[in-house]
C-alpha cells in the first residue's frame, strides 16, 4: 500500500483543486475525490510534479482508505444541500475521531446545525472560512477555523503551511467553537461588499462629478495605493481601470454592464447584524446598492422620467480634491470595518464564542480579498484594547477619524449637491455622526410609541412616570 495521505479533499472545482495543489506543494500528501470522476482524472493528469503528493480516488471507499486516521477531510463543494449529502455519504465510511471540514461558504447557522448533528457520531465537524479566491487558494488564503480546539490541533500544521503569510505570520487561526469560522468569513465578506462599494462611489464622483476618464482615475488609485489606502482592492482597482477592452479599444470598465448581484454571505452579514441589533449601515448600504444596480431596466425608465441630474459638482478638480477623496475613502472605510468588528463582538457574546478580535484582524492582513496595511493597524488597536466597545474610540483610530472625517463630510456634501449617489460613504458618515452624539432624537420616537401604543419610556430625571400626558393610549 502506498504511503497514506495526511489529509483528504472532496470537490475539485475552482477552489478545491487550487487548495489541493497548494497542500501538495507544501509537502503534505493529499487524497482527492470529486463527484464526477473525469474531473479527478483530469486534475491528477495536470498536476505535474505535484502529482507525486496527490492520490486521485474514484470511489469514496478508496478515498477514505487512502487517508491516515484520524482522517481530516476538506469538503469544498457547492454550499447548502450538497454538503449535507456529502456528509451523510461520508458518515457511512468514517470512524470515530475523523474530522469533516466544510470549507465552502456555508451559512454559519447551517454549520452550527451540522456540528450538533455530528456531535454524538464520533465524527468531528469543522466549519472553515477560506478567503482569497482562486489565487488565494492556490498560493495562500486566509483561513478562519471554527470547531473544537482539539480537532484544530490535528489540522493546524497542514492549514498553517498553506495559509498566506503577513511578515512571516500565517493567516490562519482557530476562532472558536462550531460556527465561529463561517460567521467571521461572513462578516469578512460583508466588509468586502462595503469596501468595494465605497471605492466604486469614489470612482463615480471622479467619473460623473469631475469628468475624468477611466485611465486617469486608475492612475489616481495607483497613487493612493502607495499611501494609507494601500490594499489589494485598491491595487486591483488601479489595474482594472487601466485595462483596455480588446474588442472595442475602450476602457474595459466602460463596456461592462453596471449590474451586480448580492447573494449568500453579503446578504447574511446584514441579516445577522440586524438580528443582533448592531448597526452595520455601511455594509447594509453596500448590499442594497448591489440590489439597486441589478434593477437596470427600472433605472433606465426612471432616468427617462427624471433626466440626469443637472447640478454641477461644487468642488474644483485640483490636488486638494484628490487629497479629500483619499481621506474620505479612508474615513468611510474605518466606519465599515468598525461596524463589522462590532457585529462580531456582539455575535461572540450571543453565541458564546470568545472571538479573538486581534487575531481576526491579524489573519485578514494577507491572503483574503480585504487584505491591507490598514488591518495591521486594526490588529494593533485591538491588541491594546481587545474589549473596546468600538474600533473608532481606540486612541489610534479616534485620531485617524478626527483627521479624516471632515474630508468625508465635504465629499458627501459635494456628491449630494451634484446628485451623485454615495449610499455607503454617506452611511458611514451618518453612523459616525450618530455614534458620537450623546443626545440623539429617539426621545421623540419613544414619545410617539407611548402615544400610540402605551409602550412607556425612561425619563432623564429618573422619575417613575413611564407614560406621557397624551390622553391617548396611557
Ligand atoms: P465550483 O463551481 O468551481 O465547483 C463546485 C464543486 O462542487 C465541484 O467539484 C462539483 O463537483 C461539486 N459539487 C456540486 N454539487 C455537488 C453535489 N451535489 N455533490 C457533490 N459535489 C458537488 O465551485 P468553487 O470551487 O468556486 O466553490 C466551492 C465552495 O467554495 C463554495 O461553497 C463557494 O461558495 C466557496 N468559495 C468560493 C470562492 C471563489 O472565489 N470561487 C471563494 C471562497 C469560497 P462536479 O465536478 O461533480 O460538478
Amino acid at each position: 500500500m502506498a504511503q497514506l495521505a495526511e489529509i483528504g479533499l472532496i470537490g475539485l472545482g475552482v477552489m478545491g483543486s487550487n487548495l489541493a495543489l497548494n497542500i501538495a506543494e507544501k509537502g503534505s500528501r493529499i487524497a482527492v475525490f470529486n463527484r464526477t470522476p473525469s474531473r479527478t482524472r483530469q486534475f491528477v493528469s495536470e498536476a505535474g510534479a505535484l502529482g507525486a503528493n496527490i492520490i486521485g480516488c474514484e470511489t469514496m471507499e478508496d478515498f477514505v482508505a487512502a487517508i491516515r486516521t484520524p482522517r481530516p477531510i476538506i469538503i469544498m463543494i457547492k454550499a447548502g444541500e450538497p454538503v449535507d449529502q456529502q456528509i451523510d455519504a461520508l458518515r457511512l465510511l468514517l470512524s470515530g475521531g475523523d474530522i469533516a471540514i466544510d470549507a465552502g461558504n456555508a451559512n454559519f447557522r447551517d454549520t452550527i446545525a451540522r456540528f450538533d448533528r455530528l456531535k454524538d457520531s464520533g465524527i468531528t465537524f469543522i466549519g472553515m472560512g477560506v478567503s482569497g479566491g482562486e489565487e488565494g487558494a492556490r498560493h495562500g488564503p486566509s483561513i478562519m477555523v471554527g470547531g473544537t480546539e482539539q480537532s484544530y490541533t490535528r489540522v493546524e500544521k497542514v492549514l498553517t503551511s498553506i495559509a498566506a503569510r503577513y511578515e512571516g505570520d500565517p493567516c490562519c487561526a482557530w476562532l472558536g467553537e462550531d460556527g465561529a469560522g463561517h460567521f467571521v468569513k461572513t462578516i469578512h465578506n460583508g466588509i468586502e461588499y462595503a469596501d468595494m462599494q465605497m471605492i466604486a462611489e469614489i470612482y463615480g464622483i471622479l467619473r460623473d462629478g469631475v469628468g475624468k476618464p477611466a485611465g486617469e482615475i486608475g492612475a489616481i488609485f495607483g497613487q493612493w495605493n502607495k499611501g494609507r489606502l494601500n490594499s489589494y482592492l485598491i491595487e486591483i482597482t488601479e489595474k482594472v481601470l487601466a485595462t483596455t477592452d480588446p474588442e472595442s479599444g475602450k476602457p474595459m470598465v466602460d463596456v461592462i454592464l453596471d449590474r451586480a448581484g448580492q447573494k449568500g454571505t453579503g446578504k447574511w452579514s446584514v441579516i445577522e447584524a440586524q438580528q443582533l441589533g448592531v448597526p452595520a449601515t455601511a455594509i447594509e448600504a453596500a448590499v442594497a446598492a448591489r440590489s439597486l444596480s441589478a434593477m437596470k431596466t427600472e433605472r433606465e425608465a426612471a432616468e427617462v422620467i427624471f433626466g440626469m441630474p443637472r447640478y454641477t459638482f461644487p468642488l474644483q478638480d485640483n490636488a486638494a480634491l484628490l487629497k479629500d477623496l483619499e481621506l474620505a475613502l479612508f474615513a468611510a472605510k474605518i466606519g465599515a470595518y468598525a461596524q463589522g468588528f462590532a457585529v462580531m463582538a456582539e455575535a461572540s457574546r450571543e453565541f458564546g464564542w470568545s472571538l479573538p478580535m486581534p487575531t481576526i484582524a491579524r489573519i485578514w492582513r494577507a491572503g483574503c480579498i480585504i487584505r491591507s496595511q490598514f488591518l495591521d493597524e486594526i490588529t494593533k488597536a485591538f491588541t491594546e484594547q481587545p474589549d473596546v466597545a468600538n474600533l473608532i474610540v481606540t486612541p489610534a483610530f479616534s485620531a485617524m477619524v478626527a483627521e479624516s472625517m471632515p474630508a468625508l463630510r465635504r465629499i458627501v456634501a459635494a456628491a449630494v449637491t451634484a446628485g451623485i449617489p454615495v449610499p455607503a460613504l454617506s452611511s458611514a458618515l451618518s453612523y459616525f455622526d450618530a455614534y458620537r452624539q450623546a443626545r440623539g432624537t429617539a426621545n421623540l420616537i419613544q414619545a410617539q410609541r407611548d402615544f400610540f401604543g402605551a409602550h412607556g419610556f425612561d425619563r432623564i430625571d429618573g422619575l417613575d412616570r413611564p407614560h406621557g400626558p397624551w390622553g391617548v393610549g396611557n
